[in-house]
């Protein structure tokens, strides 16, 4: 068994998941993208078989054709449903997608269906990526008897700083607008209950809620995951020797170490991070400024420590520098790979 291996504690991911969906009323999971290293059919067939949720996202409508035959209920497209795009309006027509819509113009191009899609409602929020202006928000009502609306959608930075207070302001201008329920993300479940409160009012019941989650939800518990790469190749090099596809002088004495795992598996292109160190040296080398900076840390670890890079990691595999008075692995063995799994894609999931 060679490469990039990702080995995932099944029961302990489980347990994690329920946690998470205990605490986390109206839980919608999102599935999308590389399904957050786990690949999206697996995380749809955990949200049907675990987590026994009734909806999920995903981010594209590309991405429907991956998860329906594992997940038997709704599926949100989380990208805006634009009118060039063929599919998307096809599965606009499909009474078990539910469409988002980010202007005016296509709910009203939308309404032409004659199939009464399932959209819910995008407002701009400070992300100031997709959404409805909140002072056009009045200008959906008439078209909301051609659909089926679901409710308005809230996505909102990551940032702590005024986050209730833009939910709670955006939810109300949203409720005035037309009654539905609220889709969060990105609001703590505690703020998405109190603003659920506050908007109910006094005496009354909270308005309907739901939120999506993705990156707490599935990468919430790293210690229901570990990661290792096969070390490839093993050479003892010269301080001077020039190695590698850019013929770079080693610095020191040593071994140069080939390990599987490169750019095609995400390694060293990690999404560039604000702040902290180790991360700037990621976005060095995703931005290839690594030559300029002379290293980049390797997210491999070898007799206990994180290894420099010799130079930026190539396809499927990395050449890393070890030390002179360092005893080197062996070919074949798995050493230890940090993976950001956003961006990474192992050779192999093992279920433990
Ligand atoms: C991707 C996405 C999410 C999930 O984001 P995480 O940070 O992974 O939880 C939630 N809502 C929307 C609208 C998204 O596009």
């Amino acid at each position: 068994m060679t490469g990039l291996t990702l080995r995932l504690d099944a029961a302990r991911w489980r347990m994690h998941l329920q946690t998470v969906a205990g605490a986390t009323p109206g839980l919608v999971p999102v599935a999308k993208g590389n399904g957050y290293g786990y690949g999206l059919r697996r995380l749809a067939l955990e949200a049907e078989q675990t987590l026994g949720v009734d909806t999920i996202a995903v981010g594209t409508a590309d991405e429907v054709a991956e998860v329906r035959d594992v997940f038997s209920g709704s599926i949100v497209i989380l990208t805006p449903w634009r009118p060039d795009d063929p599919l998307a309006t096809e599965l606009a027509e499909d009474p078990r997608v539910i469409t988002t819509v980010s202007r005016v113009a296509d709910l009203e191009a939308l309404t032409d269906l004659n199939s009464d899609p399932r959209v819910l409602l995008e407002v701009l929020t400070s992300m100031c990526r997709h959404g409805i202006f909140p002072d056009e928000l009045r200008r959906v009502r008439p078209h909301l008897e051609h659909v089926r609306f679901e409710g308005w959608t809230i996505h909102l930075p990551m940032l702590n700083e005024g986050r209730y207070a833009e939910a709670e302001r955006l939810g109300r201008a949203t409720l005035e607008a037309a009654q539905g329920t609220l889709w969060f993300s990105h609001l703590p479940p505690e703020d998405v209950a109190a603003v659920a409160r506050q908007l109910g009012g006094a005496g009354a019941a909270a308005v309907p809620t739901r939120l999506r989650l993705g990156t707490r939800l599935w990468l919430g518990d790293p210690s229901s995951r570990t990661s290792t790469a096969t070390v490839l190749d093993v050479h003892r090099v010269k301080r001077g020797q020039r190695v590698g596809y850019r013929q770079r002088p080693v610095w020191a004495d040593g071994w140069i170490l080939v390990i599987a795992g490169g750019t095609s598996h995400g390694i060293g292109m990690e999404a560039p991070t604000p702040a902290t160190s180790v991360r700037q040296r990621a976005i060095s080398v995703a931005t290839g400024s690594l030559a300029a900076a002379g290293r980049a840390l390797s997210p491999y670890t070898v007799n206990g420590k994180k290894r420099w890079f010799l130079e930026p990691p190539h396809m499927q595999s990395s050449l890393v520098f070890l030390p002179a008075k360092e005893t080197p692995p062996a070919v074949g063995e798995q050493v230890p790979v940090e993976l950001r799994l956003t961006t990474a894609t192992a050779d192999r999931i093992i279920e433990d």
